[in-house]
């Protein structure tokens, strides 16, 4: 819809209306910017780096979409192929050509991805992982890590990131009790409890889940050995390594984590990136795992929209783009290496205790003195002021993820102008929430 058509229509009015037939207005707890005292951002439309609402209001984007926009909002070559594949029928529900050459483009990508199965969201890939995990050790728990995010699925809610911590309900009622006990949770980065854990439980783990690069506490990059000391191990006590690499799936580097840090988890799991936009997500892996899934197996997992046609187009677009483009991640790096100094200096001249943690284009001022290593530092930051920062810096006309546990993503269309008017705007605003 067109801004002009809903110019009448202030966000006062459209969340009225919202809330009288949606729970909280939004269909994503995080879009009703609940977290920096704000009502949700009603879009109208998004290019590039920029994302208009429907007041006619214009922001530089660093939510991205939640992670899919590694190239910007709408880039062409994405559009385009989405538009073709639309008028070649909407959704078959039938096996199709470019679904293969998808799978090859990861399996060529992915380190381990043997095998790979094409479905639609994260939340199905993660869950569908644990359970394959679970088939084929004959064990029940899990372990994932304090603020680690992975759907929504019953197993994950239990001390969940983002949207959950956001709003201080780190386990959800209706999930049953049983469920919950079978989830154990050890801090990220923190081997030794990990392996502690091991010791006592080792018998019962079937896998351990985990964002190699947490996006879901803000960015917490893995330190030195601890992917690999997860990857020795799962395998000495015969659990599965997953690498949930929903958001860091192509965006730490064209293969992802499992690349860029050399450690081979037995399935992986993407999404955001790799359907370009769309709802597609990929679970990867070991031929032995993944060959137990239906119909090969007997585990089950199945959907009327999985590698939907539409969302394929958008994903082989996506990634012949990044192909096309060999200096890519070293352009996001020098980027991001830009406006993470800006940022800092910028707090910096303000005085104000924050710290820019980034990997890659993904990036989160965290309002704290110390490093954040894992959610026991990141459940210490300043919330009350990261939402005054957040306010500060969208009067500015500069849009970061409406949450201290979420990181903000740096694309291509984030040039140095953006960077630029981002830099500026943080020192007004870091100024502002000095005081
Ligand atoms: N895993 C990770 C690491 C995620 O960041 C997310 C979503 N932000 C998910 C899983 C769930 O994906 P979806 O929202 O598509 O179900």
């Amino acid at each position: 819809m067109s801004g002009l058509a809903l110019a009448t229509d202030t966000t006062a009015d459209w969340t009225a209306r919202a809330r009288r037939l949606t729970p909280g207005g939004v269909h994503s707890p995080v879009r009703a910017f609940r977290a920096v005292g704000l009502p949700p951002l009603v879009v109208d439309r998004a290019a590039g780096a920029r994302l208009l609402d429907v007041e006619g209001r214009s922001f530089i984007d660093w939510i991205g979409a939640w992670g899919p926009a590694l190239l910007g909002h709408a880039p062409a070559g994405i559009v385009a192929a989405v538009q073709q594949a639309v008028a070649e029928g909407l959704a078959f529900g039938l096996a199709a050509p470019d679904e293969l050459t998808l799978v090859e483009r990861i399996a060529e990508r992915v380190p381990g991805a043997e095998r790979v199965r094409l479905l639609v969201t994260g939340t199905e890939a993660t869950m569908t992982a644990v359970r394959l995990a679970r088939a084929a050790t004959g064990r029940t728990a899990i372990v994932k890590f304090a603020g680690g995010y992975h759907g929504h699925a019953d197993s994950f809610l239990v001390s969940a990131g983002s949207g959950a911590a956001t709003f201080g309900v780190p386990d959800s009622p209706g999930v049953p009790d049983e469920v919950a006990r079978a989830t154990l949770v050890a801090e990220f980065n923190d081997l030794a409890g990990v392996e502690a854990i091991f010791t006592e439980h080792g018998g019962r783990i079937a896998a351990v889940i985990v964002e190699p690069v947490v996006g879901n506490m803000g960015c917490v990059p893995p330190e030195p050995g601890f992917l690999e000391g997860l990857r020795e191990l799962t395998r000495r006590h015969g659990a599965v390594l997953i690498f949930d690499e929903v958001m860091c799936g192509f965006r730490v580097a064209r293969g992802g984590a499992a690349a860029r840090y050399g450690v081979t988890p037995d399935l992986v799991t993407l999404g955001k990136i790799v359907g370009g936009g769309l709802p597609l997500s990929a679970l990867a892996g070991r031929a032995d795992l993944m060959e137990r899934l239906a119909p090969e197996g007997p585990v089950y997992q199945a959907g009327t929209y999985a590698a939907h046609p539409v969302a394929v187009a958008a994903g082989l677009a996506m990634l012949a783009e990044i192909d096309a483009l060999p200096g890519l991640y070293d352009t996001l790096e020098a980027r991001g290496a830009r406006l993470q100094a800006g940022l800092e200096d910028a707090a910096r001249r303000a005085g104000v205790a924050a710290r820019v943690q980034r990997v890659a284009s993904m990036w989160t001022v965290f309002f704290t003195d110390h490093p954040v290593r894992g959610w026991a530092d990141a459940s210490h930051v300043d919330r009350a002021r990261f939402a005054r920062f957040f306010r500060a810096m969208f009067e500015r006309g500069v849009l970061l993820p409406p949450s201290p546990f979420e990181s903000a993503f740096l694309s291509l269309a984030h040039g140095e102008a953006e960077i630029a008017a981002t830099v500026e705007a943080a020192d007004g605003a870091f100024r502002e929430v000095a005081r």
